[in-house]
């Protein structure tokens, strides 16, 4: 049986990984000829919205899944719209930042009036890593901001001075069965993830992050892996925003989780039983980021798992990432410090 895949980014690429084992095959398509996810399956070369190439691939595949949210497709167009992802967490009451949605000058005037400062402004499609965003916190902030962004549809969000940043991960079958990971604590540095631990936080943040992804999984009737992202301050989750595909704060449950969230992908949208996601340990992962340290430095150090995307370096692209699973908490947080510190890795972590 062939899964299509929709992108060959390093999303694609571990999704293959991880379906080899289960005897699958998979046919990926990607603009870029050198895609990570080329490197292990057949590549259709070509654009998203290429109709000749998507019926090929529909054609040869049994199924079909994205690796990334920016393509063009109805069933993504929640998670594609900033607004209509706040509307969504609004709907079904998982708390949120306020915000404003913002097309015109007057509108941003009217946003900065209603919502105050600091805030962030965003825009409304085609962000990620933190692109596409700017904070505002004085007047010459929102001009500046105005005159990059606002020549696409835009919205001004509160900044939120969280304590920490959380994910919760989870997949629904075609079935309806639902397996939920544990939650993830997030560091960021300049807008891209740097560290995820996992197990992360106490059971009550896990059992409302829990309750708010079932929500969302249950309104899509939906299948396949679908991550939301939380700021927590003074103990409440506020929805950050959501991502209906495997997740980057997910890469830890390759080696420290039963089952991975690339394995439980394929399950779930092959109507397969999901594995279980129970936690083999403490686990951080860490992002490697613009360049790729020398392999044998990092296989050096005891128990650490790499996994090197192959793709050529630029400066604050995903190149790959490490993780190392422990018997504690104590014990992964003194890992991972020591890990941001090897890495040069200039973040605060929690
Ligand atoms: P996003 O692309 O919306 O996930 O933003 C990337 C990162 O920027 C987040 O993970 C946060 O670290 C930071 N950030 C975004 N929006 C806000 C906000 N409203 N308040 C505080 N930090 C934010």
């Amino acid at each position: 049986m062939t899964v299509g895949i929709v992108g060959a980014g390093q999303l694609g690429r571990m999704l293959a990984l991880a379906g080899y084992p289960l005897g699958l095959d998979f046919l990926c398509l990607d603009p870029a000829a050198d895609a990570p996810a080329g490197r292990v399956a057949p590549l259709l070369h070509g654009a998203f919205t290429d109709t000749r190439l998507l019926a090929r691939l529909a054609r040869q595949c049994a199924v079909i899944t994205f690796d990334w949210e920016n393509v063009s497709v109805a069933a993504l167009a929640t998670g594609q719209d900033r607004a209509a992802e706040k509307r969504l967490f609004e709907r079904l009451e998982i708390p949120t930042t306020r915000w404003h949605a913002v097309g015109s000058r007057r509108e941003l005037a009217r946003a900065l009036a209603t919502i105050g400062v600091p805030g962030v402004l965003k825009t409304r499609r085609l962000g990620y890593d933190g692109k596409g965003q700017a904070v505002i916190r004085t007047a010459a902030d929102a001009e500046r901001a105005w005159a990059e962004l606002g020549h696409v549809p835009l919205l001004y969000e509160e900044w939120v001075p969280f304590e920490c940043e959380v994910s919760i991960i989870g997949a629904r079958s075609t079935h309806g069965e639902i397996a939920v990971y544990p939650l993830c604590g997030n560091v960021h540095g300049a807008g891209v993830l740097r560290l995820t631990r996992a197990p992360y936080g106490p059971p009550p943040w896990q059992r409302r992050a829990t309750h708010y992804l079932e929500r969302v999984l249950s309104h899509f009737r939906y299948s396949g892996i679908l991550t939301i992202e939380f700021f927590v301050r003074r103990g409440r989750l506020i929805a950050n925003e959501m991502a209906p595909r495997v997740h980057n704060s997910g890469h830890w449950t390759i080696e420290g989780a039963t089952t991975s969230q690339f394995e439980n992908h394929l399950r779930a949208i092959l109507g397969l039983p999901l594995g279980s996601t129970r936690a083999r340990g403490f686990s951080a992962m860490v992002n490697l980021i613009g360049e790729q340290p020398p392999r044998a430095r990092l296989l050096a150090i005891p128990g650490l798992h790499l996994h090197d995307y192959g793709k050529r370096p630029r400066p604050g692209r995903k190149m790959g990432h490490c993780t190392v699973v422990e018997p504690s908490a104590a014990a992964r947080d003194a890992r991972a410090r020591a890990l941001l510190k090897d890495l040069r890795v200039g973040v605060r972590i929690p």
